[in-house]
């Protein structure tokens, strides 16, 4: 990225803006190359003077949460990441209808269910455990216990490449499992999320025995992004690739979960290659062995 561009990116976002940003630091697998830049933009006005800077220069673009979901490649993301902060990271329980929380799109998900244990709003506990933020987890349709996004909003805003906000009502909203079609570039600024009232001491012991229930189950103690793979319809990916006998499968620093099968864990010093190359051969041997072609739910970006 050229001196006049980094110069520009400064005047728009300030010190938000960190150029070749190592990516491992800023995603959950804690693996992959770097960013040409990442900026954290503090609200709309920036966000808007970013997006048509990054429009004028054609300048490839990517909005992203906690990187939760995502792997960037070890050869890097020649453009620009884009992180929601400031005032696109409120969250705001709605006056006239207390049972709509207004959620930014960079509110991270552990943030928003501490404001609802707080506010009494129950309906969010599902959340708990996913390490994402609003936006990242309306784009995945992210879910768990047999509900998901879809299942709790019931409006989004978005903003277009070229500065428009439009607000999408939940009947116009396409989700379906573990992803919301909205058009390229678009980034979701913020969300009405339906709540209902309950009590603090319902949704703590709600959300405690849901992290307790993670914890068993997956392999927390290491870096990971989660599942890798969609389940296929009426089956699971983790008990396939278990039946595949890849559990404890190793490519350089990633390993498939001794504990849960379809989490590729970074036992340290995993390249994005490694983890690329691990997810490969568990779907080559699930296709083998049953005919069924898995479908990756995480993101992989960059050359
Ligand atoms: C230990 C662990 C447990 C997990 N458990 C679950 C689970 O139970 N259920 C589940 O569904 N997932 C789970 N995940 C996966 C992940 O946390 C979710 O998919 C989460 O919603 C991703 O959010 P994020 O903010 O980190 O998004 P990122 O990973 O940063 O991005 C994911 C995608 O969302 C897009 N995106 C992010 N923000 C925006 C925005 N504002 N506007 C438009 N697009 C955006 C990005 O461009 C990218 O395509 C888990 C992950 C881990 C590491």
């Amino acid at each position: 990225m050229d001196e006049r561009i980094r110069k520009e990116l400064s005047v728009i976002v300030g010190e938000g803006v960190r150029f070749d940003c190592p990516m491992d630091a800023e995603t959950t697998l804690r693996a992959g190359g770097k960013a040409a830049a990442l900026c954290v933009v503090p609200g709309v006005p920036e966000l808007r003077k970013l997006l048509a800077c990054l429009r004028e220069e054609k300048i490839p673009s990517m909005v992203i949460g906690k990187g939760s979901n995502l792997l960037v490649r070890d050869e890097g993301f020649q453009g620009v990441m884009i992180r929601l902060g400031g005032d696109l990271a409120r969250i705001e329980r709605s006056i006239q209808d207390r049972t709509i929380l207004f959620a930014g799109g960079g509110v991270a998900l552990a943030h928003l269910l501490g404001f609802c244990q707080r506010e009494g709003a129950g309906g969010l506990e599902f959340l708990a455990g996913i390490p994402g933020t609003v936006g990242g987890a309306l784009a995945m349709n992210a879910g768990a216990w047999g509900k998901d996004m879809a299942s709790v909003v019931e409006q989004i805003e978005l903003i277009s490449g070229d500065g428009q906000v439009t607000r999408i009502e939940r009947s116009q909203l396409e989700f379906s499992y573990r992803n919301l079609s909205i058009p390229p570039g678009r980034v979701i600024l913020k969300a009405g999320l339906r709540v209902r009232e309950e009590s603090r001491e319902n949704i703590a012991a709600t959300v405690a025995a849901y992290l307790k229930e993670k914890k068993a189950k997956q392999p927390l103690e290491y870096p990971s992004a989660g599942s890798v793979f969609k389940n296929p319809r009426n089956d699971f990916a983790g008990r396939l690739i278990e039946s595949a006998g890849m559990k404890g499968a190793r490519v350089g620093g990633a390993m498939i979960s001794e504990k849960h099968a379809n989490f590729i864990v970074n036992t340290g010093g995993a390249t994005a290659a490694d983890i690329m190359r691990l997810a490969s051969l568990a779907r080559e041997k699930v296709r083998e062995q049953t005919g069924i072609d898995l479908e990756l739910e995480i993101i992989v970006v960059g050359r």
